[in-house]
């Protein structure tokens, strides 16, 4: 059985072949003319024009594109290297972001104009490479590589209490054991640091 997707025959004659083809067209948007490109397949036997699943996804993408041109939002490009920049995965962009879990896939693939909040969450992060610190603050999300920043410090905070504790306590077996020398040199804290250290 032949397939007739595979070796791309016509829908209109069934007997030729299609061949992939793209011309530049011009159209307008607010008023303002843009050329685009149009994605489509030609018949070698009738001349048919015709455009598949795939040359209309192409064709829907390249319009997005145009209208993100000229309404200035990001475009796909910039959105994935904005995330790339931050190594951010679409999942945790997402979550940082919102937008629901292949939000960014379709922002990056030029699928989908993000809404007008996303347009301007997008911009400030482009323009201010803090504003991604900051979301992920505010929703209590770990951002790539902080992992590694802040447990060494968690610890180092844990391990200077439990030396304080020590420092305590050696204070008091040292307090009741040279009462009369504490009693009579005052103790430097630092000492006492040095020796439980
Ligand atoms: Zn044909």
């Amino acid at each position: 059985m032949v397939n007739k997707k595979l070796l791309h025959i016509c829908d209109a004659c069934c007997e030729g072949q299609l061949h992939p083809k793209t011309s530049m067209k011009t159209t307008e948007y607010r008023g303002i003319q843009s050329e685009y490109i149009l994605y489509y397949s030609v018949c070698d036997v009738c001349k048919a024009e015709l455009a598949d699943g795939s040359d209309m996804l192409k064709n829907k993408r390249e319009f997005i594109r145009l209208k993100k041109k000229i309404d200035d939002i990001p475009m796909g490009s910039e959105v994935l290297a904005l995330r790339k920049k931050h190594n951010l995965t679409q999942s945790l962009a997402a979550k940082i972001f919102g937008g629901g879990p292949v939000a960014f896939s379709k922002y990056e693939n030029d699928d989908l104009i993000p809404d007008e909040s996303m347009v301007s969450l997008l911009k400030l992060a482009i323009s201010c490479p803090d504003t991604i610190q900051s979301l992920a603050q505010i929703k209590m999300i770990t951002l790539p590589g902080q992992e590694l920043i802040i447990k060494p410090k968690m610890n180092k905070a844990k391990k200077t209490n439990e030396l304080w504790m020590d420092a305590a306590k050696l204070d008091f077996s040292l307090a009741i054991e040279n009462f009369d020398t504490i009693n009579k040199e005052a103790l430097c804290l630092e000492d006492v640091y040095s020796i439980a250290a």
